[in-house]
């Protein structure tokens, strides 16, 4: 009922800098950044009552991610919404646990209590008792790596790949995705948009250093039609400025439909709410609050969270956690928001938190500036002309409970090693990245870590913490060794502007 209310009330999006027509989902599901180089948010949060999240205790993933996903979703008619989320949260397509926690010790999470949890929750150190699971330790991970790539992103792009094969197939239209990844995207991207009708995709990556062997061959052996992995001969940066000047040359981006499916899409931010309810509801038996900690890198995973306790979610504390690429620490430590230069651009062991600037964090901007347009440029015209700014003590809380911190290589391999010790479970550097942070802390509980990436994926990081390397699923087993699909190139605009005009 109150559902069917508020998809009468229409929901908008507007542009944080307030440059542009409010558009409705299906534009902003296309278009990615606004036209006036902002950022789309929703034009108000829907708020949900403690009710309605006791009617959705008991719901599977697929249709809790239906209900939540409607508040937000006007423009798609609900029985179709309905089909596009039970084919995405199919449990045959995040079935990848890692092999430690299948059938073994460390197995058994609140929720339907099997694999079909899309994002099961796992209690560190818990017992079973009598049949029953208790938690004993009160820190949880949640899973949110059982999907085809390993990857939290995972969760939202396979939505995002449905939902443009939808759009797109009903407009008659084809999409050109263009991208670059350092990691995790990448795989992702191509795993949610192989084979789509409608749909190509152009990843680029540096060809030397940055991704593990792992992380490469994911996307290499892609052999579908519509994939075309590119490597540039140079770095991450030089990668995505080509990106954006391919996408800021209006013709050929029109010519072209050139698309982006980057942490900056809407529709990622809104398929990621739904976990941190999914992990709520797991976690509490009627009503309480939990805290959430998250390893962040353009500040997505960790807005989603906060969207999501705007709408209602009893969150008691939100711990943001940085590697040594701080930006986002400091920002929540002083106030003060300065993205650095590539040449101050740590390489990491938690390489897909290595970033210069949280692109993301304009969105939660918005709200600190109580959603004044006006405000954001300001502060955005003060980070063109000084490189910073300062938002005072006074206002820079909207969410006062947000705390942040960041850990270091060594602290990463100690936190692997002691939740492997005390646990016996593995963990990414990623993962232990937040563990690392919430533990430098004072702990509060129920503490929910987000488990952004399997061990598997960073092996070579592993092995220094613990000794020997995580084990794999069958379906990953030889993969460095499948025939791999990419092209080397140099990092020229015209030339990949060429190869495109080819491929498409
Ligand atoms: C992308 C990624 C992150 C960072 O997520 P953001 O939404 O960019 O903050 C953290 N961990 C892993 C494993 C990732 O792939």
């Amino acid at each position: 009922c109150t559902i069917g209310l508020l998809r009468k009330l229409n929901m908008k999006y507007i542009s944080t800098r307030g440059g542009v027509p409010e558009v409705s989902f299906r534009e902003v599901l296309l278009a990615g950044l606004a036209p006036d180089g902002g950022l789309y948010v929703p034009e108000y949060y829907p708020k949900v009552s403690g009710e309605q999240m006791a009617k959705w205790r008991d719901l599977s993933y697929e249709d809790l991610s239906f209900e939540i996903i409607s508040l937000f979703v006007d423009d798609i008619p609900p029985a179709t919404l309905k089909e596009i989320c039970s084919k995405t949260y199919d449990p045959k397509k995040f079935r990848y646990r890692a092999p430690e926690r299948v059938g073994g010790r460390s197995t058994g999470f609140v929720g339907d209590g099997s694999v079909n949890d899309i994002t099961p929750l796992l209690w560190l150190g818990q017992t079973r008792r009598r049949g029953q699971t208790k938690p004993d330790s009160g820190l949880a991970l949640l899973e949110l790596s059982n999907g085809p790539t390993l990857a939290f992103k995972d969760v939202a792009l396979q939505l995002v790949g449905n939902l443009f094969e939808y759009v797109l197939g009903e407009n008659g239209q084809m999409l050109n995705v263009l991208g670059a990844t350092s990691g995790d995207t990448g795989s992702a991207a191509e795993y949610a948009l192989r084979g789509k009708r409608g749909i190509n995709v152009f990843m680029l990556s540096p060809h030397a250093g940055g991704m593990s062997a792992f992380q490469k061959a994911q996307m290499y052996s892609l052999q579908d039609a519509n994939i075309h992995n590119i490597a540039i001969r140079g770095t991450f940066d030089e990668c995505q400025d080509i990106v954006k000047s391919v996408a800021e040359e209006a013709p050929f981006r029109e010519e072209y439909r050139i698309g982006a499916v980057n942490s900056m899409n809407w529709a990622r931010i809104m398929a990621q709410i739904v976990y941190y309810f999914k992990a709520y509801l797991a976690a509490t038996k009627d009503d309480g609050s939990v805290n959430f900690a998250v390893p962040s890198g353009n500040f997505g995973n960790a807005h989603a969270c906060h969207v999501a306790r705007m709408m209602g979610l009893p969150v008691d504390s939100l711990t943001i956690a940085t590697n040594e690429n701080d930006v986002l620490d400091v920002f929540f430590r002083t106030g003060v928001y300065r993205p650095r230069n590539q040449a101050e651009t740590h390489i990491t062991s938690s390489p897909s938190m290595d970033i210069a600037k949280a692109s993301n964090l304009e969105r939660f901007m918005f709200d600190v500036v109580s959603r004044d347009p006006g405000e954001l440029c300001r502060y955005w015209g003060l980070l063109k002309k000084d490189g910073s700014f300062k938002v005072p003590e006074s206002m820079r809380y909207v969410n006062p409970r947000i705390r942040s911190g960041m850990s270091t290589h060594s602290d990463r391999l100690e936190t692997i090693k002691h939740i492997y010790k005390e646990h016996g479970t593995l963990i990414d550097p990623h993962t232990a990245d937040a563990i690392s942070v919430v533990h430098s802390g004072i702990l509060r509980f129920p503490m929910i870590v987000m488990e952004t990436a399997q061990p598997c994926k960073f092996a070579d990081t592993v092995r220094e913490a613990v000794g020997f390397e995580p084990q794999r699923r069958d379906f990953f087993r030889g993969l460095e060794d499948l025939p791999q699909r990419v092209t080397v190139m140099d990092p020229d605009v015209e030339g990949i502007k060429m190869f495109i005009a080819k491929h498409s």
